[in-house]
């Protein structure tokens, strides 16, 4: 039995960790599509797919999860709603469940026939890809936030640095961004 999870981890996050964690205790292998894959270097999509992928499998190796248990998929976005989840099918093995708490993703799955699961949110307050990206921007503790794998690849690709270059804009421009 396999589930699916999309997210634009932008960057990865404990929260990431803990409903990956969650989905694998109901199902056998977890496929993590890594969304708007296409996207990197703004200050809301900082990290490329590329870099989202090393981010997750070092988590997930931390954490002692083995690599036969998931897929790691990065999936570009479509213009056209209605045909994503065909997009994600073409691109993805096989699955039954979705597990999502992203409404737009609920809908998408549930009209397409899936089952559709809202996994509770762990400390969202704090566990969030907004929250980890302003306290870089702000020299914040973002490291509380994320795996110990995570905060060693952003400080490897020179994240900080690069959050705080594509912040240099115009301060109105910076408040859409987020
Ligand atoms: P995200 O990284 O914010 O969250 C992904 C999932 O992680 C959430 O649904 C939630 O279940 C879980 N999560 C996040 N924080 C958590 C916490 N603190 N505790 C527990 N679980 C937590 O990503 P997202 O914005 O939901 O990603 C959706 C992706 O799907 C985007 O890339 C979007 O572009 C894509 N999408 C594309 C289309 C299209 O191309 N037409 C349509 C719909 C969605």
């Amino acid at each position: 039995m396999r589930g699916l999870l999309v997210g634009r981890m932008q960057p990865v996050h404990e929260g990431h960790l803990q409903v990956i964690k969650s989905i694998l205790e109901d199902v056998d292998e977890v496929i993590i599509g890594i969304g708007s894959a296409q996207l990197s270097h703004t200050l809301k999509d900082p990290f490329t797919a590329g870099e989202r992928v090393m981010m997750l499998t070092k988590a997930l190796s931390e954490n002692g999860i083995s690599a036969s248990k998931y897929y790691i998929i990065p999936v570009q976005d479509v213009a056209c709603n209605s045909i994503w989840v065909a997009h994600i099918r073409m691109l993805t093995p096989p699955f039954k469940y979705i597990y999502s708490g992203n409404s737009l993703v609920q809908r998408l799955f549930l009209e397409a026939g899936y089952e559709v699961t809202e996994p509770p949110l762990f400390n969202r307050e704090n566990y969030s890809g907004t929250e980890v990206r302003k306290r870089i921007l702000n020299n914040g503790d973002w490291e509380s936030l994320v795996p110990k794998s995570v905060a060693d690849v952003i400080r490897e690709i020179d994240g900080i640095s690069r959050i705080k270059d594509l912040s240099k804009k115009e301060v109105s421009e910076i408040a859409n961004d987020f």
